[in-house]
């Protein structure tokens, strides 16, 4: 490669560039952690080639990152021995945005750009390699890949082109030049060639860092004076999850969990977990504050960076936590596993099952503390990831009490949050079944003519809104020998024993009373098996119901919409024998009025219950055509 190549950025990356050349921000010096991270990446990468590759043994004795100034050019160099990049990742990485994040990042700008909020975001998330341009007038990347032999060379000012050329670097790594900007106190830029200035950096933003940042420094002394250059590590370089927690402050919590999770959020929670014994690992795990974007997607993966005695063996390892623990986020760093993991292997080693199990223990404790200690910050922790954990209900059968434990629902117990408990303790005397009622949306649910009845007694309802709900709820049967009971279906009676065995009296002799009218309707309807006298109405005319143990209405939506076979479920007809509505429509038909016309009725009849629940009408327009005549007719 001679000749010189110009590329032109992706939009994004231009659009993400023009913002970093005119940022206004002032905390500029962030862009030294970034490409400090990026650098300790590198190191880990090559750590790794080193302990799997075998036909070409890889020098990792030094790993090291280095910063050079030279005030009269005003440039920084910063420099490691990793992998390095050959001319294809140059143009393909530092060319295009790769982090999925950074589009969110974007999007969130343009919204936060018409308030002019703008400058705290760039701030908060972290921007990698292009936050080079916040002080860079020009940016050169001079770097080797571990295994190839020709250097690339990348420049850019940041304008909406980059140049790649052949390099120089005759070892492994990269080399990142910045020309730097002006000072400008004011406006933060800070002389970034001096060695006090980059130390306190350094030290603020990316002392966990587990390689020496070196730099050197002219130290005068002596008589007379001598001046000689010195090196300094400026990082502590200590693994933050093997130090006491006591001894780190949140700050440096903060910035790893940030270095780690690329999440420009503050943790919510920190957790810091030793296991010695027959398996010794130390992990530092981090609950984010927000549940990213896409978390409820497909594509979405969990997992945490697995070390082997400090070398970082793979960057995502999923089998270190079950499915729906796949927010959290951090480090586990194990004394006994073999350097050569390959994905296989993980997947059988039966450590990384233990020391699953072990983690999933501990985060369902640091949970429940987090519940009994501390609620407000628990329901801001369920608000972004319960839906998670309740998937967890369904999948982890030997957590699944624990779980329930700790989950918050809706109820029809004001507008909050309630727990299992706490619906438990607000049982009425009698009431043996914890009730709920399923559907995919709140307000729907609290105004289903389900509740009449139970609202009329004051038992409280469960309100289950999300599609979740349906998938733990076939096969979770009770919560502390209390039944679930769905509100829609089955016979339902409420109240002390006395109360029930009356009120099915009642229903048993209503029922027999209008046999001939329930029987001749439900010949006229075809959607409805059966139709019956209802003891969970007062104020509606009918509803449907599902037999016990059927399949409710939402869980058939959900089932179809995932591309799921699924028998239609013919459902019960229950009407209020004492509405006005059902009253004349049955003596209309006592009367032996208009056969169509006392069908229309019924149809009506059976309409309005599907809609009361949320449902959709087979025939809308005939519907509504019905009901205009109708209501033209009592005018
Ligand atoms: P991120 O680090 O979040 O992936 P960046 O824009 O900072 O995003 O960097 C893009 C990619 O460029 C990195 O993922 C990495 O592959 C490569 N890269 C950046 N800096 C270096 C470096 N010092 N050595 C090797 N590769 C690097």
């Amino acid at each position: 490669m001679t000749a010189v190549e110009t590329h032109e950025f992706q939009a994004e990356t231009r659009q993400l560039l023009d913002l970093m050349v005119h940022s206004v921000y002032s905390e500029k010096e962030i862009f030294l952690r970034e490409l400090i991270s990026n650098a300790s990446d590198a190191l880990d990468k090559v750590r790794l080639q080193a302990a799997q590759f075998h036909d070409k043994p890889l020098d990792v004795s030094d790993l090291h990152i280095r910063l050079e100034t030279d005030s009269g050019t005003r440039t920084l160099t910063i420099t490691d021995n990793g992998v390095g990049m050959n001319k294809e990742e140059a143009v393909q990485l530092l060319g295009t945005i790769a982090r999925s994040g950074t589009k969110d990042f974007l999007n969130r700008l343009k919204e936060k750009e018409k308030s002019g909020e703008s400058a705290d975001l760039i701030g908060q998330f972290g921007i990698g390699f292009y936050s080079s341009f916040i002080v860079a007038e020009e940016v050169i990347v001079d770097s080797l890949r571990y295994d190839s032999d020709e250097a690339v060379l990348w420049t850019s000012k940041g304008d909406g082109t980059f140049a790649v050329a052949e390099g120089s670097r005759k070892e492994r790594g990269t080399t990142l030049t910045l020309k730097l900007r002006p000072v400008d106190e004011e406006n933060g830029l800070r002389d970034f060639t001096t060695f006090w200035t980059l130390k306190e950096i350094v030290k603020r933003h990316s002392d966990f860092i587990r390689y020496p940042i070196r730099m050197s420094r002219a130290v005068t002394a002596g008589d007379p004076p001598v001046t000689s250059m010195q090196e300094e590590v400026l990082n502590s370089m200590k693994a933050l999850w093997s130090r006491p927690k006591e001894e780190v402050t949140e700050e440096e919590y903060r910035e790893f969990y940030q270095h780690i999770s690329k999440d420009w959020n503050e943790p919510l929670e920190t957790l810091a977990i030793k296991a010695e014994g027959t398996f010794e690992y130390e992990s530092l795990l981090f609950i984010p504050s927000k549940a990213p974007m896409d978390m409820m997607m497909q594509d979405h993966r969990g997992g945490l960076q697995l070390f082997v005695r400090r070398v970082l063996i793979s960057d995502r390892c999923e089998e270190l936590l079950p499915t729906y623990l796949r927010f959290i986020r951090g480090v586990v760093d194990a004394n006994d596993l073999p350097l050569n993991l390959s994905r296989e292997l993980l997947q059988k080693e039966r450590q990384i099952e233990q020391i699953r199990k072990h983690l999933t223990r501990k985060v369902g404790d640091a949970l429940k503390a987090m519940k009994r200690d501390e609620p407000e910050k628990f329901q801001t922790f369920w608000e972004q990831f319960g839906r998670l954990l309740k998937e967890g209900i369904y999948q982890d059968a030997a957590r699944r009490d624990a779980l329930l434990e700790v989950s918050l629902f809706h109820s029809t117990h004001g507008e909050g949050w309630v727990s299992l408990e706490d619906y438990k303790s607000r049982m009425a005397e009698g009431q043996d079944s914890i009730y709920f009622l399923t559907g995919e949306n709140l307000q729907q649910l609290r105004e289903s003519p389900h509740l009449e009845a139970f609202t009329k007694q004051g038992v409280e309802v469960l309100l289950f809104n999300e599609p979740v709900d349906e998938v733990w709820l076939s096969v979770v049967h009770e919560f502390q020998e209390k039944k679930f009971l769905s509100a829609a279906q089955g016979q339902l009676e409420l109240g002390s024993e006395e109360e029930k065995k009356k009120a099915q009296e009642t229903r048993e002799q209503q029922n027999k009373e209008m046999a001939t009218f329930l029987s001749w309707m439900g010949s006229k309807l075809d959607d409805v098996k059966e139709v019956r006298v209802s003891s969970r109405l007062h104020e509606s005319p009918a509803c449907l119901v599902t037999e016990e143990n059927g399949v409710s209405p939402h869980f058939e939506k959900l089932m179809k919409a995932m591309g799921q076979e699924m028998p239609a479920q013919p459902r019960i007809l229950e009407i209020n024998p004492d509405h006005p509505f059902v009253q004349k429509l049955q003596s209309r038909y006592d009367e032996k009025q208009d056969q169509d016309e006392l069908n229309t009725w019924a149809h009506l009849l059976y309409s309005l219950a599907l809609l009361a629940e949320g449902g959709e009408l087979t025939k809308p327009a005939e519907f509504t055509r019905q009901v205009a005549q109708a209501l033209s007719k009592s005018l």
